[in-house]
């Protein structure tokens, strides 16, 4: 993809009048070790950001001994500057409902959930209604297995798999300590296999196109395309699906407005990637990894305000559970506040990072541990902008 614009493609949203309950249909007369071979061979990572691979993920789930499984799609698109599952959910829900059918299958569970942000429950009445009509069709082709919706209320925390356990189960949504993981322990304490929309959309994708067109995309580390969600300053705010493996040159060279400074790659929790670092960073899990959220900031921008709005964020969503995070997200803000009023010296700002260093490797869960990502490329990035 080297010199050239980032490839445009349309797996996701593309209405090829495909029937994703015969897709259901024609998947299942195959066994569930075929189909997690087909996964794993696929590369098929978590779209979520984390890029855990699915394939494993369902061989882990499978391979415990439970009368009771589930299968959860992760519908709280809480981060920052991400919209794209609020879209596929709109636009093309039988194809995630399809995902979550094959995932079921495939591990030897009975129930499947949708858990959906809080913000997004204007989606309920519609997917609510397509549920009842996809639910019918795998009664009809002799599938036991049904999907419900769950509502969140509103919490960022309720993202992180296990919170959002504990938030289904009724409880505070707190995370949990690890392990164990979901797949051994997850709702109800049950073996789960969480997966986010995007990653349910694309195992749809891979059980109808099969692994090989998929494999044709993308890069070895980081196979297929991904929908990103894009905002700030471009011209082009909105969705696309693209094929994964360009630089973030070539996304802005697109993208941006002709002078753009900084991309923030992958909603308040990544990393904000400067113009010097364009050129060599690739967006994908072998360079600087995605959710699917991209903003972009051009010169008229104070970085200072983009940090300082994050870290409020954060201050606010923390759940106040482990001591790094409660008191590191004040700590991280108040102490920019304190330099740019010139009441710190720009020394004070080395003191910080070593503080959000610590928050990666002490805090509990992935909220207080990803704050060091924007903090530490804007203040190392954008120094000038930062002090007073
Ligand atoms: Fe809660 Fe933050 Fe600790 Fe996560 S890191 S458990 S959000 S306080």
């Amino acid at each position: 993809m080297e010199n050239s614009r980032p490839k445009r493609v349309d797996t996701i949203f593309l209405m090829e009048g495909v029937d994703p309950i015969k897709v259901v249909e024609t998947t299942i007369k195959k066994s569930p070790d075929d189909i997690i071979l087909e996964m794993i061979d696929s590369g098929l990572k978590g779209r979520g950001g984390a890029g855990f691979p699915t394939g494993l993920k369902w061989k882990f789930t499978r391979n415990e001994d439970s009368y009771d499984k589930y299968v959860i799609c992760n519908a709280d698109e809480g981060e920052p500057g991400t919209f794209k599952d609020r879209e596929i959910l709109d636009r093309v829900p039988e194809k995630v409902f399809a995902g979550l059918a094959i995932c079921g299958y495939t591990i030897g569970a009975r129930e499947g959930f949708i858990y959906l942000r809080g913000e997004y429950n204007f989606l309920l009445p519609a997917l609510n209604q397509k549920l009842d009509v996809f639910n019918e069709g795998l009664k009809k082709i002799g599938l036991n297995f049904t999907i419900q919706m769950r509502s969140g209320s509103g919490a960022y925390i309720c993202g992180e798999e296990s919170a959002l356990f504990e938030s289904m189960e009724g409880k505070r949504g707190e995370p949990r300590n690890k392990p164990p993981y979901p797949t051994v322990a997850g709702y109800l304490g049950k073996p789960t296999a969480i997966n986010n929309v995007e990653t349910l959309v694309y195992a749809f994708m891979i059980a109808r196109i099969g692994t090989e067109q998929f494999k044709e995309m993308g890069t070895k580390d980081s196979r297929g395309s991904k929908v990103f969600s894009i905002s700030g300053d471009t011209p082009k705010a909105g969705i696309s699906e693209l094929e994964l493996g360009m630089t973030v040159q070539q996304f802005v060279d697109e993208f941006g407005d002709g002078d753009t400074k900084a991309v923030q790659v992958g909603g308040a929790s990544g990393g904000c990637v400067p113009r010097k670092l364009f050129k060599d960073t690739i967006i994908g899990y072998e360079g600087i990894p995605t959710g699917g959220s991209m903003m972009l900031f051009n010169s008229s921008r104070s970085m200072y305000n983009v940090l300082h709005d994050y870290l409020e964020f954060f201050t606010e969503e923390s759940c106040g559970q482990c001591t790094p995070c409660r008191v590191g997200c004040q700590q991280l803000l108040k102490g920019i506040e304190a330099v740019k009023r010139g009441e710190k010296s720009p020394l004070y700002l080395q003191d910080l990072k070593k503080l959000a260093k610590t928050m990666k490797v002490a805090a509990k869960c992935g909220l207080g541990q990803s704050v060091a990502n924007p903090f530490i490329s804007i203040v190392s990035n954008f120094k000038e902008e930062i002090i007073y």
